[in-house]
């Protein structure tokens, strides 16, 4: 890929800018051999998740047994406690597979909130349920409580699906008192203390809820993943393939593993790791952890650009001469701009970070822009390939639909065929292929769908006594 910078429309660039930014692509160019290098060290971490409790990559038990029919029915609430929003759903599943109704309201987390107590945390929760109960008027004509999925997008380890002890926060949250803590009974704590009408039935990772949701209406669908703030999947084992699970359950039994894969190679063995990837881990509230995640996810895609363009500025090579602070915000450039600086007219593309930096920006540093925009995010693409790839190696699935959802799958217009392109080249799949055999879909709402799903067929156990 370095001969994309010796192309003509480079040709105006400074010698010392053209020899860097070389430097740089060779720096995030990730060959085939190191892509399928990179999968055997997945599989193998993915192996040990699967053999003995704290094992680099989870793998964690999600009591979500194998995929639903599509007759499941009944009236859910949900919340997703995302990144930036929680989300509340009233999710009516009529058990005809594409049959469902949903009313919801996002409210949006205040930034206090990501830092602050658990108690500021479970507060806000419940004071966004109580709002949605009353406007929805869920408690008129009733009097039994409504059953509700929790969607954690977070690792959490579970004994059973209506409890999750969180590992660690990810994806740039700092709480104080939920990591080590059982987070469904702590939710469960509030809504009795403030005498919710809800029965909480299910904890639920948003990979699981993804790949439940997508399964509901999609049956060709093997794994759910999410390509957003943070990154991960889910796939079904067999309980008998998890050694480190004592169970009375036959070996036979689909298991839905949430593998929080995030965590692959933080002993950093084999990713191809930049000084840039570096000062994105030694400035995060949890250094060492999540290596794969700051990557390849969305949160950390605009913050490596921001870091190189940063870099070229501090070196007098890129927007000389001027002020260029915002450059120096860390987290100021998201996902969006990168992908719209990647793929709107160069001109549009000018303005954007003109107004994005407050500078002038002439076309030729809107091309470099645009070249570094093209390679953190096509770097970021091939190496979450690597995660779905040894899940099928070590599997042995050769087909079917990856049900995937978050910014970066769906928002980035390039990703899709990036990633799969990478895919192939792992697999090994034939160059004159008429068809993908593993396809990227969209996945259906996972945090509302899935999280219904998943409670309905959780008390549908507990009802015919199978728990
Ligand atoms: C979390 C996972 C989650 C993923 C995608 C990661 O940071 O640890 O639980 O599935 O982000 O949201
Ligand atoms: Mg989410």
């Amino acid at each position: 890929i370095s001969e994309s910078i010796k192309q003509d429309k480079f040709e105006n660039l400074s010698p010392e800018l053209r020899e860097k930014l070389i430097d740089i692509e060779n720096q995030f160019n990730v060959t085939s051999d190191k892509l399928k290098e990179i999968t055997r060290w997945f599989e193998k971490e993915l192996r040990e998740g699967l053999e003995k409790d704290g094992s680099n990559i989870a793998m964690n038990i999600t009591w979500v047994l194998g995929l639903p029919s599509g007759s499941e029915i009944g009236e859910y609430v949900t919340i997703d406690l995302g990144g930036t929003n929680l989300r509340v759903c009233l999710v009516s599943l009529k058990g005809q597979r594409e049959e469902i109704d949903i009313k919801q309201h996002s409210y949006r987390i205040p930034e206090e909130i990501k830092t602050g107590s658990a108690r500021q945390l479970w507060d806000f929760i419940a004071d966004s349920l109580d709002g949605f109960i009353k406007s929805h008027r869920l408690t008129e004509n009733r009097n039994d409580r409504l059953p509700l999925g929790f969607c954690f997008s977070y690792p959490a380890s579970q004994e059973c699906i209506d409890h999750g002890i969180l590992k660690t926060w990810t994806k740039g949250f700092d709480i104080d008192g939920v990591e080590g803590e059982n987070a469904a009974a702590q939710l469960r704590d509030v809504l009795a203390e403030r005498n919710l009408p809800l029965e909480l039935v299910a904890l639920v990772n948003d990979t699981t809820g993804a790949m439940i949701a997508s399964a509901y209406k999609d049956p060709d669908t093997i794994i759910g993943a999410i390509f957003g703030t943070g990154c991960n999947a889910a796939y079904v084992e067999n309980v008998g393939s998890i050694p480190k699970l004592k169970t009375d359950l036959p070996p036979n039994t689909p298991m839905a593993i949430n593998c929080e894969y995030g965590a692959f190679d933080n002993a950093h063995r084999v990713l191809p790791r930049t000084k840039y990837d570096v000062t994105i881990d030694e400035d995060s509230p949890r250094p060492g952890e999540q290596a794969f995640e700051k990557m390849s996810a969305g949160l950390y895609l605009g913050e490596l650009f921001r870091l190189i363009a940063l870099d070229l500025h501090k070196s007098g090579l890129l927007f000389p001469g001027q002020d260029a602070a915002k450059l120096s915000e860390s987290y100021s450039l998201d996902t969006g701009f990168l992908s719209a600086l990647e793929n709107d007219p160069l001109e549009a593309s000018q303005t954007r970070l003109e107004e994005s930096l407050g500078i002038k920006v002439t076309l030729d540093e809107t091309r470099v822009a645009r070249r570094l925009a093209e390679v953190i995010a096509t770097r970021g693409a091939r190496l979450c390939s690597c995660g779905v790839a040894a899940i099928c190696q070590m599997k042995g699935i050769s087909s079917g639909h990856v049900a995937a959802d978050g910014t970066v799958a769906n928002k980035h217009p390039k990703f899709k065929q990036r990633w799969t392109e990478a895919l192939g080249e792992i697999l090994d799949w034939p160059r004159d292929r008429k068809e993908d055999p593993i396809i990227l879909t969209s996945a259906q709402d996972g945090s509302g769908i899935g999280a219904a799903v998943i409670s309905a067929m959780t008390l549908y156990r507990i009802h015919s006594g199978n728990t």
